[in-house]
């Protein structure tokens, strides 16, 4: 297939292009590099800088090629952002993403995968968060990520665009070639990586009055070349699937805490922590249940555990101490 990738420079995106050209099929990616990297982008994809906010450019790109399939993840990523400008929000994860449906409508593009998260779910009803909890976004960014997801739902009833919306957890990890790297880095791994290397003192621990066993926020972490192996079941399938949105996470929880302990165990170094007030939008809870994506798909997400996770993240930051070249 040959597959635009919104967002193709950024973490996520990146590896999931990376894994579509591994896979044999064609790949542009699209992205403003406001978050993202030119050297990001793998090899042999194609590129186009723009935002997904550029409404004209976005149907340019869809002018210039012809697609088979959109894979969209380009937008507003950070809860703490989000509850400062939730204008932006709207702006980018939900008109952007019209801009996308619009471009693949106009050009007879008939599939896609979008990139949505925990935070459509908010304060759970009930823990592991299958795909049948109830949706009540607790801040703008997961607000704006379920407004597009129901946005999808019409334009494949109008239009007969078939989507899949998969809600990533907690994405970590890095592959051999990729891994985080953001400007106004705001994830709490990346952040305890900063610590080691020297490029923050300490982190600050948001909240230490949560209902949980050790009074921290517990968060699902999952591998972000799992979740590539996903979109690339998803693709595969998606002419044939009814259901259209899938939970991506581990199934299992780990603190803040036991995170920091991780991180620590993994890179040999003390990790100085400040305890801080909670973050404004941050539920306590967040556990996946994929069994859907594990049924459905045949998702078989090979990092079960934390510690692999923080080692993989930690070999890529130890080769690129500067993340990618800028
Ligand atoms: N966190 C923290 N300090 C930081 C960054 C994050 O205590 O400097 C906490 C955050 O409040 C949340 C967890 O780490 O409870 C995971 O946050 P992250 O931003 O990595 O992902 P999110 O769950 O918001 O998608």
């Amino acid at each position: 297939m040959r597959i635009l990738v919104t967002g193709g420079a950024g973490f996520i995106g990146s590896v999931i292009a990376a894994s579509l050209i591994e896979a044999g099929h064609e790949v542009v990616v699209l992205d403003d590099l406001r978050y993202g990297h030119c050297a990001a982008v793998p090899a042999g994809a194609g590129f186009v800088k723009a935002s997904v906010e550029d409404a004209s450019a976005v149907m340019a790109a869809f002018r210039e090629t012809s697609f088979d399939a959109v894979v969209h993840l380009a937008g507003e990523a950070s809860v703490g952002e989000s509850a400062l400008d939730p204008g932006r929000f709207y702006t980018v994860n939900l008109q952007g993403g019209i801009n996308v449906l619009e471009g693949m409508r106009c050009t007879g593009v008939e599939r896609i995968i979008f990139s949505s998260t925990a935070s459509i779910f908010g304060e759970p009803d009930r823990i592991p968060i299958t795909e049948t909890n109830s949706q009540k976004p607790i801040n703008a960014y997961g607000e704006t990520k379920l407004a597009f997801e129901k946005a999808l739902k019409w334009y494949r009833r109008s239009f007969g665009i078939r989507h899949v919306s998969f809600r990533y957890f907690n994405a970590c990890g890095a592959t051999a070639t990729h891994g985080e790297d953001r400007v106004k880095e705001t994830h709490l791994i990346p952040i305890l990586l900063q610590v080691v290397l020297g490029i923050r003192p300490e982190i600050t621990l948001f909240g230490t009055d949560y209902p949980t066993p050790d009074r921290t926020c517990v968060r699902d972490y999952v591998h972000v070349a799992d979740i590539a192996q996903a979109h690339l079941l998803g693709l595969d399938r998606i002419d044939e699937l009814e259901e259209a949105a899938y939970n991506l996470g581990s199934g299992t929880g780990n603190s803040n805490l036991e995170v920091i302990e991780t991180a620590r165990k993994v890179t040999g170094h003390p990790i100085p922590v400040k305890i801080g007030d909670r973050r404004p939008g941050d539920p306590a809870v967040l556990v996946a249940g994929s069994d859907l994506a594990r049924e459905v798909l045949g998702w078989d997400p090979q990092y079960a555990h934390i510690e692999q996770m923080v080692q993989s993240a930690w070999d890529w930051r130890s080769n690129f101490p500067d993340g990618y070249p800028k």
